[in-house]
């Protein structure tokens, strides 16, 4: 019986670590010009469109506001 608590636990553990690990990027379509650029998703400085300068991400401390519109939703396991 504790053999497999243990094992139970250890499973969790195993998932959250790898939710951790994965990293978010998003396509993000800007409003003003159509430009499409990806944004990650935890940006830790403001995304500005590479064409027209429009803000496309802002940070919030954690997960970035988006202020385009999210046309892909990408994600990478490191
Ligand atoms: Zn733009």
């Amino acid at each position: 019986m504790a053999k497999l608590i243990r094992r139970k636990a250890y499973a969790l553990k195993d998932l959250n670590l790898r939710d951790k690990m994965a990293s978010k990027f998003y396509r993000v379509k800007c409003k003003d010009c159509n430009n499409q650029q990806i944004v990650f998703s935890k940006a830790s400085t403001q995304v500005n469109c590479q064409i027209c300068g429009s803000i496309l991400a802002q940070p919030t401390g954690g997960k970035a506001k988006i202020k385009g519109e999210i046309v892909e939703e990408l994600s990478y396991a490191s």
